[in-house]
């Protein structure tokens, strides 16, 4: 194992710097006195587009790939034209270093608001595809700016993307104890790309005869994360049902405050890359009042991934002890900053 992290640092935009100060914080404080810690901050965002007019850089994206990580904060302005950001940067990013496991785990902690509170553990594992599916940007407009205008977003699947990415989920399900895997799509509308995602499903399968499966439209997945949350283990579904599947977990299990997230290059070829899976937030930013937890769980992900699984599971449990000891009067980023990172050390 590494005894040495070399880190890099977006902290992006709006409560992205806040949030990821606190990530670095607690990092800090758990990592054991042998374990050196370089990080190593890059300006990219909103601030940076609006002085160059520069999204990512070929020049930064080079040197991402020098580090064992990537750790971020949040990037948008409303300042900046939906879709600059996200695909000059986050989605240019995941491409590029090929994350195509985007992790999203959705745990109920004791004492959150959740419209949920009281049922049995809810403990489940988004896998959600992160290079294809509608993401790709393939498709476009025609006769544009007439009354007949056209636009088309293709979505795009191989049986490369989606085997690698299924094997991933089966892999992470053998590995729990439940062993369960349910494949989310659409595959009595969408019949062309949700026949392959069943097929390679089942074929893929034959090699897990543990891992228990089954397979939900997305529609009913819905249904079920609200209603029978507890049934789901791991979960393996494509880029964009991944995405709103993902936050409505979020919403279920304690809010966008506390879900983490992980963009994996599980064949280690580049950089994974953290983050929490909220935005900027520019409504609360610069008050001191974001969650940070989001940021510090996404740490956890992030030192399990570089093999620092003691480390990881201090963060969780010091999550855990945190939320229970919340007795609802507000603190700011900083204070649950500190409370956390004092919970690790100690
Ligand atoms: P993006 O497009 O960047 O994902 P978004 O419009 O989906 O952004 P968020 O930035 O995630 O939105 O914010 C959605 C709501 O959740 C806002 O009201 C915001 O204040 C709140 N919010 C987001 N993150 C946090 C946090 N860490 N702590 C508290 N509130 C948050
Ligand atoms: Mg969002």
């Amino acid at each position: 194992m590494s005894r040495s992290i070399n880190l890099a640092v977006i902290p992006g935009d709006g409560i992205g710097q806040e949030v990821v100060a606190q990530g670095l914080k607690v990092l800090t404080a758990v990592l054991p006195q042998d374990v050196k810690l370089e990080t190593k901050e890059y300006d990219l965002g909103a601030r940076r587009w609006h002085r160059t007019g520069e999204t990512l850089p070929d020049a930064e994206l080079d040197s991402l790939k020098n580090h064992d990580a990537i750790l971020l904060g949040a990037i948008g302005d409303p300042s900046v034209p939906s879709g600059v950001l996200e695909r000059g940067l986050l989605l240019k990013l995941r491409f590029a270093f090929d994350h195509y496991v985007n992790l999203r785990p959705s745990k109920l902690f004791p004492n959150t608001a959740t419209p949920l509170a009281g049922r049995p553990e809810i403990d489940f594992v988004v896998v959600r595809e992160g290079t294809e599916g509608p993401y790709t940007g393939n498709g476009g407009s025609l006769r544009t700016g007439t009354p007949a205008e056209v636009a088309t977003e293709v979505s795009l699947n191989t049986a490369y993307g989606v085997e690698r990415v299924v094997r991933d989920a089966y892999e992470r399900a053998n590995a729990r104890p439940r062993k369960k895997l349910t494949l989310v799509h659409k595959n009595n509308v969408l019949v062309h790309a949700g026949h392959m995602w069943k097929k390679i499903f089942d074929t893929v399968g034959q090699e897990y005869p543990e891992v228990t499966t089954d397979y939900l439209h997305v529609d009913a997945a819905t249904i079920f994360f609200v209603t029978q949350p507890e049934r789901f283990d791991v979960i393996v579904t494509d880029n964009l049902f991944g995405d709103i599947l993902t936050d409505l977990a979020a919403a279920v299990t304690g809010g966008i405050g506390l879900a983490a997230s992980a963009n994996i290059n599980p064949d280690r070829t580049f950089p994974s890359m953290f983050e929490p899976v909220h935005g900027s937030a520019p409504d609360i930013a610069g008050q001191g009042k974001a969650d940070p937890t989001a940021t510090i769980l996404s740490v956890a992900l992030l030192l399990r991934h570089l093999g620092f699984d003691a480390e990881a599971a201090r963060i969780e449990d010091a999550v855990a002890a945190d939320l229970a000891a919340r007795d609802g009067s507000a603190r700011t980023t900083d204070e649950i900053g500190d409370a956390l990172a004092v919970r690790v050390a100690g």
